[in-house]
């Protein structure tokens, strides 16, 4: 008979591993407390990029995850082309730096001018002096793209359950054997925690203190407008993408990926601040809210994703980036949890380290 595999999170990562796990035969049970990308998924700028990173491995595993986004486009049949980022967030020295370490890394990139800028952003008021094109970073619609993977793994049979929570992880003989809800018990061969923001809660009861970094955060959806911004446009004032119904999707904080404040302004300021430095890199379009999402970003202590095995039959697959690395990261762990071995990607990011 097939192993049990539990997942409990319905977010972007367990519908990736979901979906890979599933392809792969196994017998699949997703679990989540609420719906379907509820949590950070939902609320999420969605720029899958390698540009932004912490170290080299991170550098490393964040470009590999670009392409496995292009080829789950393919197989998934969405349009795998990249919308590509025009990059102009830091100046002076600092922009000199981020484009020495990303070329050296052998990063695809192309410096800009002005003049190229303004043809390739015609509307943006003042395009910055120069800018690096990233050609192959991509965003994503991190709910439709949660959706269309869940229906191919329910299409392979197997198991959504949404609002149920796992209330606590079984144990026996040191062997994670499933978890409680409070409908019952549910048995599994191997739990893996997609749990984000939620997975302290399940570890600590096994003695397991797992860090997380306070890191609240919000996007503005404006209501849809005619083509506006036509790549992922990170400037000195914000970062903006228009999606495919013409919706501008802007993160509140001017450069969220490094935005480190533990708590967030009132949100209606934060709303009507976003939306005054939209309208200041865009004066002549008419731009109006649609809502503002918060949301809590599951970041490790460290920065750095936590993938791997915690016990056995228990794995977890816990980070930020999530949109940038869930698709890899569910082929990597997937491959693990199935006996294929060990990935030397993910070495440098066991949850382990955590727990030593
Ligand atoms: C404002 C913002 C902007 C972001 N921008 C980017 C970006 O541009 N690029 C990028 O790569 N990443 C970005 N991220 C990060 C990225 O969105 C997340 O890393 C990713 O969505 C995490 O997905 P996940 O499935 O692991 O977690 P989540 O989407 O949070 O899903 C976890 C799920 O687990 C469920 N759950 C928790 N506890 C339990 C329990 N006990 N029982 C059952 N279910 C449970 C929750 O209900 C939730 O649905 C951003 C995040 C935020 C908030």
């Amino acid at each position: 008979m097939q192993p049990h595999i539990l997942i409990l999170g319905a977010g972007i990562t367990g519908a990736a591993l979901a979906h890979r796990l599933a392809l792969s035969g196994v017998t699949v049970t997703v679990l989540d407390a609420g719906l379907p990308a509820g949590g950070a998924s939902g609320g999420s700028f969605g720029w899958v990029n390698a540009s932004f990173f912490l170290s080299e491995p991170h550098f490393h595993l964040r470009h590999a995850a670009i392409e496995a986004h292009r080829s789950l486009a393919v197989e998934l049949g969405l349009d795998p082309q990249p919308q590509a980022c025009i990059w102009a967030e830091a100046t002076g020295a600092d922009f000199d730096q981020q484009h020495d370490a990303l070329r050296r890394l052998g990063y695809p990139l192309r410096l800009l001018e002005r003049e190229e800028i303004t043809r390739l952003e015609p509307h943006l008021a003042h395009p910055p002096e120069r800018a690096l094109l990233f050609p192959t970073e991509r965003a994503v619609d991190l709910a439709t793209l949660t959706d269309r993977l869940l229906a191919a793994t329910t299409a392979r049979g197997a198991r959504l359950i949404c609002g149920l929570r796992a209330e606590g992880l079984v144990t026996a003989q040191g062997r994670v054997t499933g978890i409680d809800t409070a409908h019952g018990p549910i048995a599994a061969d191997h739990v893996i925690l997609a749990t984000g923001t939620g997975t302290p809660a399940l570890l600590g009861p096994l003695g397991l203190t797992f860090p997380m970094l306070r890191r609240p955060g919000a996007i503005l959806h404006s209501q849809a407008l005619p083509r506006l911004v036509h790549h992922i446009l990170a400037t000195p004032e914000q970062e903006v993408r228009q999606d495919a119904s013409g919706r501008l999707i802007a993160p509140a904080a001017a450069h969220h990926q490094t935005d480190s404040a533990e708590n967030l302004a009132d949100p209606v300021d934060l709303m009507d601040a976003t939306l005054t430095r939209l309208r200041g890199l865009f004066p002549q379009a008419d731009i109006r809210p649609d809502r503002l999402i918060l949301a809590g970003r599951p970041v490790p202590g460290d920065g750095l994703p936590a993938i791997g095995a915690v016990l056995p039959g228990l794995s977890m697959a816990v980070m930020h980036s999530g949109a940038t690395l869930a698709p890899l990261v569910a082929e990597l762990l997937a491959r693990e949890v199935s006996g294929q071995g060990d990935q030397a990607l993910l070495t440098p990011f066991r949850p382990a380290r955590f727990f030593a």
